[in-house]
């Protein structure tokens, strides 16, 4: 793990945060900057940078990480109306954190600009 990787220490208990859910392979806290009622961060306990980082052996990590969200959106009541996931790869994504993150969105309404070809 690198030293300055702030989901690391968040895994570690280095850092507070408001955790939701752990399992041996992946821990979810809430987002401290919500952009959603529910903004919930999914994250694998092994330090990946991005999502270009993934090697053949992650595959079953990742496809985790969505059951996970699963379980999450459900504890959080955001399942029968429905919500958004979203991995930011990169800069022009604006991927600010470079630990592998899936982001929860729900509880409102979300914009449906990827129907006009804009983007999330
Ligand atoms: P991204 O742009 O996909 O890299 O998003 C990183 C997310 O991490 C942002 O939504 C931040 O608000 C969130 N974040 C940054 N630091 C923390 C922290 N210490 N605890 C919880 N969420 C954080
Ligand atoms: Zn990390």
């Amino acid at each position: 793990m690198p030293d300055d990787c702030i989901f690391c220490k968040i895994i570690n208990r280095e850092l507070d945060a408001e955790i939701v859910y752990e399992d041996e392979h992946a821990v979810a806290f809430k987002d401290i900057n919500p952009a959603a009622p529910v903004h919930i961060l999914v994250v694998p306990r092994k330090h990946i940078p991005t999502l270009l980082d993934l090697k053949k052996e992650d595959e079953g990590l990742v496809g985790h990480l969505h059951t996970v969200a699963n379980e999450v959106a459900r504890a959080f009541n955001v399942d029968k109306k429905g919500f958004r996931v979203v991995i930011n790869c990169g800069a022009d994504a604006g991927q600010i954190v470079f630990h592998l993150h899936l982001h929860l969105l729900g509880g409102r309404p979300l914009l449906q600009t990827m129907a006009k070809g804009r983007g999330v």
